[in-house]
């Protein structure tokens, strides 16, 4: 066994090896070296709900795929961490919603693109968006290249999933008028206090989730998905993620807590 491969046995083993797959990520380019201090903060908030998908969370999955099922036009918005963490999953959760996907990236290089790119064409993606220059279109308030996105993909779409995204970006997007589908353990985030529906579970659980999710809804017709949507509220779904991680603390701190 190589030293640096993780044995199965270890209590923390999803962790890590998802870990792995972000350091090799950042190394075939794909994820950027900020992607990393990301995932931490990622991982610190998943420490709080268990490392599991409390109930909370699979509503707010249900929430989501109703919001992109009776999209017009959905699409995902790929960045890389989530290239490097779940592209299978990322490529047939599109193909389910009718979603294209469109790499759109905080930090922004050819190299990045293409790298990204590849990592989904191995995973099965046949079309991918962003990257062609005759289809660029700006978000205006946004500054610099995080500004770009595309004008068959985000620029025209109601309804965009943008999995781990940043807050000022999300923020655009609602201001557009779109609706925004995101995945961010930190229920506090700017991302999840502007999202028209958030999810508070990690996006390696949330995606297969949702998977599973899209292939029990996709046959219900228009109204019953609208029908369906009224029993969601977004701000309720938050406030059960703080109080579940709240009361989770609480029950821990009066309990025997230290490891034998
Ligand atoms: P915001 O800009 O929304 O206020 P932020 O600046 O704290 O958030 P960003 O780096 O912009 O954070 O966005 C990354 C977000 O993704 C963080 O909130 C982090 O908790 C979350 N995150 C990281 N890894 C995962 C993961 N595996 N699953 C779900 N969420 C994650
Ligand atoms: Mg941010």
């Amino acid at each position: 066994m190589p030293d640096h491969e993780i044995p199965k046995d270890h209590p923390r083993y999803l962790s890590l090896t998802i870990r792995e797959a972000i350091i090799k990520g950042m190394h075939q380019k794909v994820v950027a070296e900020a992607g990393l201090i990301a995932h931490g903060r990622g991982e610190a908030f998943d420490y709080l709900l268990g490392e599991r998908s409390p109930p909370f969370a699979m509503r707010q999955q249900e929430f989501a795929v109703l919001t992109m099922l009776q999209a017009e036009n959905p699409i995902i918005s790929v960045n890389g961490n989530l290239a490097a963490m779940c592209p299978e999953e990322t490529v047939v959760l599109g193909k389910l919603l009718n979603a294209p996907l469109e790499i759109n990236l905080f930090y922004r290089s050819q190299e990045r693109e293409q790298a990204i790119k590849k990592t989904l064409i191995d995973a099965g993606a046949d079309i991918i968006l962003g990257l062609d220059p005759d289809y660029q279109d700006t978000i205006e308030e946004l500054s610099h290249l995080r500004r770009i996105v595309d004008s068959r993909g985000i620029s025209t779409s109601d309804c965009v999933f943008v999995p781990l995204e940043d807050g000022d970006r999300a923020q655009a997007l609602k201001r557009l008028g779109k609706s925004v589908v995101t995945v961010d353990l930190n229920p506090l985030s700017r991302t999840s206090l502007t999202a028209t529906v958030s999810i508070t579970n990690n996006i390696i659980r949330s995606v297969p989730e949702m998977i599973k999710i899209t292939k029990d809804m996709t046959l219900l017709s228009k109204t019953e998905l609208k029908k369906r949507l009224e029993q969601y509220n977004n701000e309720k779904l938050l406030q059960e993620a703080l109080l579940f991680m709240s009361e989770r603390l609480k029950a821990l701190a009066t309990s025997d807590l230290m490891l034998k």
